[in-house]
């Protein structure tokens, strides 16, 4: 059998990893600034993680969600430590696009309601409704085609303000990225979270904030709604959460009430899943990377920013978009294929970094001295 070949590859085999170090098989060294696209947050292989997912596979690796599974409470508890919201609830299922769909049907069932307001560019997820609020036709089947989603521009607060007069009480939710990731690292203005918030407040829907891409610490703050100083109904979290393990969740306000079997999955919350979720968070705190996040983070962007080839720099702390002019397009292979360094990109000419949580400004340094030559030579 051969496979269903979806994704462009990259002709490297990456057997070993470390921290923002990965090994191709004949041995030569790359830097991950990419994180496997935002999911290793607290670098590869680190040594407390290795132990308690190995300790737990050898205690039991799976049961189902019929039995207690202590594991489950414990990730609630430190999240809700590591996040400061201590009295949200948490559902666990097992990627983005399943806690999309799950934050999406929780304010649907919540308010009784069907329409969605969601922004250019964004990206939630490939099932039905995670992908029909994703602004990208191409990837919408058409089973997945629904009236019930309102694209509005992003940050445009005259078009939120005017599809709240039109359709007021039919709007279930609001779904939005603190920062876009697919879409080219664009940051939501504080203005325009602030007044989702009250809008969303006035008409009685609910503000998800997806933060599967700029969640989880990356930006400094652990969800990337925390610095506009507004608290949303639903977070969805993915990627970062296991460091590369399978799981993905919604922390929920307190005002939406569980019942049994409204919500559900068979794999979301297993014992292993769990596991390197709780690694990940006693590493994030143990580690302070929500500072080393702030800290490397504002140091590369400021370094950036004074590179005079370099049209614009956007993001927050590690999440960021390098915007080169078009006869640049070159430097993201380039990077790769003369510097070893894996980075991300929306377009060819802009560059995404996604790195580890607990990247070194030594690797850091690496990186911009190795832009400085490509944006030279
Ligand atoms: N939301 C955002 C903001 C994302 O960036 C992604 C993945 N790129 C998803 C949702 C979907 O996550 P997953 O691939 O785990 O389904």
């Amino acid at each position: 059998m051969e496979l269903f070949n979806v994704y462009p590859v990259n002709p490297i085999n990456i057997v070993k990893a470390k921290g923002s170090l990965v090994w191709d098989e004949q041995g030569n060294e790359y830097l991950d600034l990419y994180g496997g696209h935002a999911v290793i947050s607290i670098g590869h292989t680190h040594p407390h993680y290795v132990e308690s997912l190995t300790q737990q596979l050898n205690k039991i690796g799976f049961y189902s969600n019929s039995v207690l599974i202590p594991l489950q409470q414990q990730l609630a508890r430190q999240l809700g430590e590591v996040s400061g919201k201590v009295d949200y609830t948490l559902f666990l299922c097992n990627s983005g696009a399943e806690a999309n769909e799950n934050a999406l049907k929780l304010a649907s069932f919540h308010t009784g309601r069907k329409k969605i307001i969601a922004f250019s560019k964004a990206f939630h997820g490939r099932t039905s409704l995670a992908v029909a609020a994703t602004d990208n036709p191409n990837i919408v089947a058409p089973v997945n085609e629904t009236d019930n989603v309102v694209f509005l521009p992003f940050n445009d607060e005259d078009a939120l303000v005017n599809a709240f007069q039109e359709y007021g009480d039919e709007i279930a939710a609001v779904i939005i990225e603190g920062i876009q990731g697919v879409g080219g690292i664009r940051e939501a203005s504080i203005p325009f979270l602030q007044l989702i918030r009250s809008l969303c407040d006035q008409y009685g829907a609910v503000y998800i904030a997806d933060s599967v891409q700029c969640g989880y610490g990356r930006t400094g703050d652990f969800y990337s709604h925390d610095y506009a100083g507004v608290a949303a109904d639903i977070y969805s979290m993915a990627k970062g959460m296991g460091n590369g393990f399978p799981i993905g969740g919604i922390a929920i306000a307190p005002k939406f009430k569980a019942s049994y079997g409204l919500l559900g999955t068979t794999f979301g919350g297993n014992h292993l899943a769990c596991a390197a979720a709780v690694a990940v968070l006693d590493i994030i705190k143990q580690e302070q990377l929500l500072a080393n996040a702030r800290e490397v983070g504002t140091y590369l962007i400021e370094e950036l920013k004074k590179f005079d080839k370099v049209l614009d720099v956007r993001g927050r702390g590690l999440m960021i978009g390098i915007d080169l002019p078009e006869e640049y397009a070159n430097v993201k292979k380039e990077l790769l294929s003369i510097h070893k360094i894996f980075t991300g990109e929306a377009k060819p000419n802009v560059i995404r970094i996604l790195p580890a949580l607990n990247i070194t400004k030594e690797i850091a340094d690496r990186f911009l001295t190795a832009l400085e030559e490509r944006l030279k030579a």
